[in-house]
């Protein structure tokens, strides 16, 4: 087994590939991909949805005050968070967490510090990263705001991990990070960790979001959809 760390080094010095079509091309995408690359469209602030009557948004008692998400999670997008996070693509996260500070930083969420929601150890130690982290270094770096590991995780026995405050956060205003939002369960869970530790007004920043339908904390989060041949032949 190789370890994690070298597993990291050798992906950052290997040849920068499209993560979606694994052709030569600079990081994220290759223009062919990139045309397919869809931002999500500007919505609802509390959920990021598309507005309009009776949307889906975060349940009332779900304490997360504002969503801001840069791509709908399909296509390329969803390809290349798959292979970031689960085939060894790590250096693929330098240029995603780019793209998500860019956003954060045009939208600039009234917060005092950022964290982000972090992957449990073993996870850790076998994919040679704690993604979101990345993804929330770059933020911090662009919004000259400090960067707080705030979150403890370990694994669920039903499948979901769990998360508890590390430290207090007594009446901050927090910006937590994370790679998908999907059904929303996670970051529920994650935000009310930070609440429960004093945590003010808290404002979810994701990279992509998974369609418009409600965020309602349900207990399975789907899967992206993969075409084409496996990443891991490349990777
Ligand atoms: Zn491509
Ligand atoms: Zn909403």
């Amino acid at each position: 087994m190789v370890p994690s760390l070298s597993r990291s080094v050798l992906d950052l010095l290997a040849p920068s590939r499209c993560l979606s079509c694994r052709r030569r091309a600079a990081m994220p995408w290759c223009p062919l991909c990139a045309d397919e690359v869809r931002v999500f469209p500007a919505g609802c602030q509390r959920c990021a949805a598309p507005r309009g009557r009776g949307h889906p948004c975060w349940p009332p008692d779900a304490p997360i005050d504002g969503t801001l998400a840069v791509y709908d999670y399909r296509g390329p997008v969803a390809t290349a968070v798959v292979t970031a996070k689960l085939h060894g693509a790590v250096a693929g996260w330098v240029p995603l967490g780019r793209a998500l500070a860019a956003t954060v930083d045009a939208e600039a969420p009234d917060v005092d510090l950022v964290t982000w929601i972090t992957t449990p150890r073993v996870r850790v130690r076998s994919r040679g990263i704690d993604h979101a982290r990345v993804l929330a270094s770059a933020v911090a770096d662009r919004i000259e705001l400090p960067l707080v590991g705030v979150l403890g995780a370990v694994p669920g026995g039903d499948g979901r991990d769990r998360y508890e405050a590390i430290v207090d956060l007594p009446g901050s205003n927090v910006l937590l990070v994370d790679d998908v939002v999907t059904t929303g369960s996670t970051a529920v869970r994650a935000a009310t960790a930070l609440r429960q530790a004093g945590a003010g007004r808290i404002v979810l920043a994701v990279l992509a979001r998974a369609g418009a339908h409600p965020l309602t904390g349900a207990p399975r989060e789907p899967t992206a959809r993969i075409s084409g041949p496996s990443p891991e032949a490349r990777w």
